[in-house]
């Protein structure tokens, strides 16, 4: 029997279109119109590695730019929102945005997949990190904010990964999540740049707004800011943790 495909994000079975796109040679590219995620299906046996020399590509002079309008983002949204000042970044990459949040005076965490690149940053960067599966790893400490860009989009398991952001997060901190979205690709879906990943299964899933949405409030919080950057077609969510009874 054909096994049917579910939507990562919102479960439905009946509302999935399969596209036709052809990267990946066991994969499908499917999206669900219910909630207008767009996902790889199923997890491919090997999925792309996140090593030091896949981080290092990420030093180009745009990425500086984007890291210091990162920084005096996520501080002014501590300021304002009166946050707490322990921030754990999710995915840090070349911890420039953390680096420079350290200056400000925060008290940062970085987190990466692979323990060898975590253990350089810490060196080189003087930095504390955390390492592995940040989904499934057991981690002891709970922050006031934690900022994720670019990143949730690599999960092949979002729920779990919404979830130990809730679980990592003390009582009324905050998520910020930067990612991919559809909502502003307007040519054929074949030729969107955030399919052409250098590894061809990088981006498992690519949100809606409507569907980030959808995550963060199924799994303990409340949104507080909803923006867009077209030029990097991408959604940014503000959420808070919704008080345990
Ligand atoms: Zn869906």
């Amino acid at each position: 029997m054909k096994k049917a495909i579910n939507c990562p994000i919102c479960d439905t079975k009946t509302n999935i279109v399969e596209l036709k796109i052809t990267w990946g040679k066991n994969t499908k590219r499917c999206f669900c119109t219910a909630c207008g995620t767009y996902f790889i299906w199923p997890e491919p046996a090997k999925t792309a590695v996140y090593d030091t020399k896949y981080n290092e590509y990420f030093h180009r002079p745009g990425d500086a730019r984007k890291a210091g309008i990162m920084a005096e983002r996520i501080a002014q949204m501590i300021y304002q929102h009166e946050a707490g000042h322990t921030i754990l970044e999710v995915g840090c990459g070349n911890a420039w945005t953390l680096w420079l949040l350290k200056q400000i005076g925060f008290d940062v965490t970085g987190h990466e997949l692979s323990e060898e690149y975590a253990l350089k940053i810490a060196r080189e960067k003087k930095l504390d990190m955390l390492y592995g599966d940040f989904e499934y790893t057991v981690y002891n400490n709970e922050y006031d904010f934690i900022y994720a860009g670019h990143v949730i989009e690599h999960s092949w398991y979002p729920k779990d990964w919404a979830i130990q952001c809730n679980n990592l997060l003390k009582n009324k901190g905050y998520v910020y999540i930067d990612t991919p979205t559809l909502e502003f690709y307007d040519g054929r879906l074949g030729d969107y740049k955030h399919f052409r990943t250098r590894n061809p299964e990088e981006h498992a899933v690519i949100f809606s707004s409507k569907s980030l949405k959808f995550l963060l409030e199924k799994h303990g919080f409340k949104i507080q800011k909803t923006t867009f950057e077209q030029n990097y077609h991408s959604v940014q969510i503000l959420a808070q943790k919704v008080e345990n009874e």
